[in-house]
């Protein structure tokens, strides 16, 4: 589904944008954070962004939304990414808060697990970016607390959470009945990921998770499924601008009857498993061809110079 007419260049923006009322995105450079809570009331951010420049950016925002004394009354991640996690501990000691996460997701906050390894090797622009980025969980501590399956979050009583694992075990996405506004975190993008046009225009469309992290496909899959059953009217996800509109729903009905994992890479034709306690089985890693090509193109530059160098060195001393 696509919705050309709505482009927005990406920016380090900050000041959060409402997107239906009670939820306020706040755009860090190619992850969103909500602040999820009408102005004047109880309030929760849900996902923090990056390690760098995101407590700031959402503090910002969150005094301009909810005055000086702005205090959530929790932090909630709908999973422990580094763009998701990343600024989680600094904000909710700041506040002097919880973390709340799914009981699976716990390993990868706590210290006792790092998330399967990323894998590159099926192609395209959030797979090479990716490269760049940490796979290594975060120790939060006791800061950090499970969510008991089928309980509310405090300060977040009419959304639902729901479990959508597939990019991570213990993601979960969060739904408002009464207007039907969906918080896929990284169950779904708003954006094509793989494009690299797409990171420069973000143009409105449903795209599968980001795929260099996401180990389990047919989990990811079935996750789309659960969504697209809720009947959103709203998709506001952790990368992309939000999907609003009537036809949005089938929008996302049609998406999921065409949901397409990547066809090569190391978790393509079986998951990584993991349980209450982290990874606990990983399929064989697969033979990566750019560091090759990019070793063999390093090589030749190398070469080139060191030939450069030497001709100008005979001719000086000839
Ligand atoms: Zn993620
Ligand atoms: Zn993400």
């Amino acid at each position: 589904m696509r919705d050309g007419t709505s482009i927005a260049p990406i920016t380090l923006r900050g000041p959060a944008e409402e997107v239906v009322p009670g939820v306020a995105r706040v755009e860090i450079l190619f992850v969103n954070a909500y602040l999820v809570g009408a102005p004047g009331g109880p309030w929760v951010l849900v996902d923090t962004g990056l390690p760098v420049l995101s407590a700031a950016l959402i503090r910002r925002a969150a005094v301009k939304r909810y005055g000086d004394r702005a205090r959530p009354e929790a932090i909630f991640l709908t999973h422990g990414h580094f763009d998701h996690a990343g600024a989680a501990l600094k904000l909710a000691r700041g506040w002097d808060v919880p973390i709340y996460v799914h009981p699976l997701e716990m390993p990868y906050l706590t210290g006792r697990s790092d998330y399967p390894p990323q894998d590159s090797t099926m192609g395209g622009a959030i797979a090479q970016m990716a490269r760049l980025f940490p796979d290594a969980g975060y120790d939060f501590g006791d800061r950090v607390q499970p969510l008991p399956e089928g309980s509310d979050i405090p300060g977040l009583e009419n959304w639902k959470p729901y479990h959508t694992p597939g990019h991570t075990p213990g993601h979960v996405s969060l739904f408002r009945e009464t207007d039907g506004a969906l918080l896929a975190g990284d169950a779904l993008a708003t954006m094509n990921l793989d494009s690299w046009t797409s990171q420069l225009t973000r143009e409105r469309e449903l795209h599968r998770p980001p795929a260099p992290f996401t180990p389990d496909w047919e989990a990811a899959r079935r996750s789309v499924e659960t969504l697209a059953g809720l009947e959103p009217s709203v998709i506001a996800a952790g990368h992309g601008l939000p999907m609003t509109g009537p036809h949005v729903a089938e929008g996302l009905r049609n998406y999921a009857g065409r949901f397409s994992p990547p066809r090569t890479g190391r978790y393509a034709a079986r998951p990584a498993r993991a349980d209450e306690e982290g990874v606990r089985e990983l399929p064989p890693p697969v033979p990566d061809p750019l560091p090759k090509r990019f070793a063999a193109g390093a090589a030749a530059v190398v070469g080139v110079a060191a030939l450069t160098l030497a001709r100008r060195r005979k001719r000086r001393r000839g």
